[in-house]
């Protein structure tokens, strides 16, 4: 059974361009037909000592159960020296499951459609990048006027 899957990739560490790109080319392994969105620069969430986000979203189809593909992201997150620290802290990337087919989960390791990333532009502004109505595989539908770009600077790649 094949499920259509949006991921939303983040990094703040060593090039995070490169860092994004090469998550990437992982997951082509596990995700078929990869759509990508821009990728945005912005400012970290939580602690400002640190250094700007590059965010991006994609979408796929995948094979993989969601826990399945949770620990394909996990892999590769383990492989890209993602270390774990401070909560909101840098990281070389992070990598979260939005959306698989019109699922709704709620277990102690996944919880999708995953509820925090709406509350932020530099998800919701990718995920527009993808479907432009805002109609999400779950049905409901997302307010582009309800996020603000203005702090999303667009990278040239
Ligand atoms: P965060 O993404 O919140 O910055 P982590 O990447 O360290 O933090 O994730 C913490 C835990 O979040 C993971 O171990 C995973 O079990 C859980 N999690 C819950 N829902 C999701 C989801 N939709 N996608 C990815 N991880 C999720
Ligand atoms: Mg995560």
């Amino acid at each position: 059974m094949t499920s259509h899957v949006f991921l939303a990739l983040g990094s703040n560490l060593n090039d995070p361009v490169a860092q994004i790109q090469q998550a990437i080319t992982a997951l082509a392994s596990s995700v078929d037909a990869i759509e990508c969105a821009p990728l945005y620069q912005s400012k970290p969430l939580g602690p400002q000592d640190q250094p700007d986000f590059v965010n991006t979203v994609i979408s796929g189809y995948t094979d993989l159960s969601p826990n399945a593909l949770l620990s394909a992201l996990q892999g590769i997150e383990k492989q890209q020296q993602r270390v774990k620290n401070q909560h909101w802290g840098p990281r070389t990337i992070d990598i979260d499951i939005l959306f698989y087919d019109d699922l709704r989960l709620n277990t102690p390791q996944l919880t999708i459609p995953h509820k925090e990333l709406f509350y932020r532009s530099f998800v919701t502004i990718p995920l527009f990048d993808l479907i432009p109505n805002g109609i999400m595989p779950t049905g409901d539908q997302l307010e582009r006027n309800r996020y603000d770009s203005s702090k999303l600077v667009q990278i040239d790649t």
